[in-house]
């Protein structure tokens, strides 16, 4: 077989593209209307974690074992590759610790950040092909790489600021916490919490959370916030629940109602969402056909290369 020329390169391209539109049509008309499998409630089986700020120590363990366990490149800047300090959540980094400090009264506190697993997701039902989606057994808010299309309508739906997008990638993920999901059955609780060396963070199931969070209220008193759970009603309800010293939104929690907020973005999820995100399904679908072809061809040049450079010399 000879070098592809580019006419047969495009054609393939061409037909590429051609059946990926149909394809995307199919997917278009198919695909099931966002929110269809919304959990309004936590499952029974909801499962979640507890940080508890009052006794993280600012090891990092948690974030380093998340970047292992989700085989992320650690992320090392601005040192010189010696540990991991991610300033904030990035598309290497699913779980960050951060340091609030307030220079006038000297008070202090870590927290943890990484997806909430809110309870009626906002990032779900603004997505237009239900890429991201709530296990309903569990609960966890999971991401599926064959339904989504990089519209990053879940970045923009999110309230807590938790899904990035791999802006540098050729084929770009959104990137975040899925609660070790592929472990759980494994190790039988995430990286973060089996790691964590006071306790600051456990796992466990979201109800048996909220009690434990309640009891420690009752045993020091005057030390939480208000005496109070964040996520046990902030946008509906999360799955990860919080336990402060410091005002919650000082350690960047933002300061919820109790509604749940998918009621906002559910237009994302209708026909108008799906027709402005078109475009960028097309853009998606004839990238992903180029680089393949791309990819056929270079081998073929490759191949042909070696071939001639053999010949050359006999
Ligand atoms: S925190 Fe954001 S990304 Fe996580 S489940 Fe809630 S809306 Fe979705
Ligand atoms: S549950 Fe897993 S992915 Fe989420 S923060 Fe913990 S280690 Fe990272
Ligand atoms: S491992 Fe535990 S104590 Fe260390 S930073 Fe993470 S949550 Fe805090």
């Amino acid at each position: 077989m000879g070098l592809l020329s580019r006419r047969a390169l495009f054609r393939r391209v061409g037909g590429g593209v051609g059946a990926a539109v149909a394809g995307g049509a199919v997917a278009l008309a198919s695909a099931p209307p966002a929110g269809a499998s919304e959990v309004r409630k936590a499952p029974a089986g909801a499962v979640g974690m507890l940080y508890d700020a009052t006794k993280c120590i600012g090891c990092k363990a948690c974030v380093a074992e998340c970047a292992k366990v989700n085989d992320l490149t650690p992320d090392t800047a601005p040192s010189n590759g010696l540990w991991q300090m991610p300033a904030d959540l990035d598309v290497r980094t699913k779980n960050v610790i951060k340091l609030y400090v307030d220079e006038a009264t000297g008070e202090s506190s870590f927290v943890k950040r990484q997806c909430m697993h809110c309870v009626d997701p906002s990032c779900v039902s603004g997505c237009p092909f239900n890429a991201l989606h709530k296990e309903p057994e569990q609960g966890i808010v999971a991401w599926d790489s064959t339904r989504c299309i990089g519209c990053r309508y879940c970045e923009v739906a999110c309230p807590f600021e938790i899904p990035k997008f791999e802006w540098q990638a050729f084929n770009p993920k959104i990137v975040k916490c899925e609660l070790c999901r592929h472990i759980l059955d494994r190790d039988g609780q995430p990286g973060c919490t089996r790691v964590c060396p006071t306790g600051a963070v456990i796992y466990g199931g979201r109800a048996a959370l909220l009690a434990e969070a309640k009891q420690r209220v009752v045993d020091r008193p005057g030390v939480y916030h208000e005496g109070r759970v964040y996520g046990e009603h902030e946008a509906g309800g999360t799955q990860v629940l919080y336990l402060s010293h410091l005002p919650f939104e000082k350690l960047g929690l933002p300061t919820l109602s109790d509604r749940a907020l998918p009621a906002g973005t559910r237009h994302l999820g209708g026909p108008l969402g799906k027709l402005v995100a078109l475009p960028i399904v097309l853009y998606a679908v004839f990238l992903r056909f180029f680089r393949r072809n791309w990819k056929v061809h270079e081998e073929e040049v490759a191949r042909l290369k070696a071939e001639r450079g053999l010949e050359e010399q006999l």
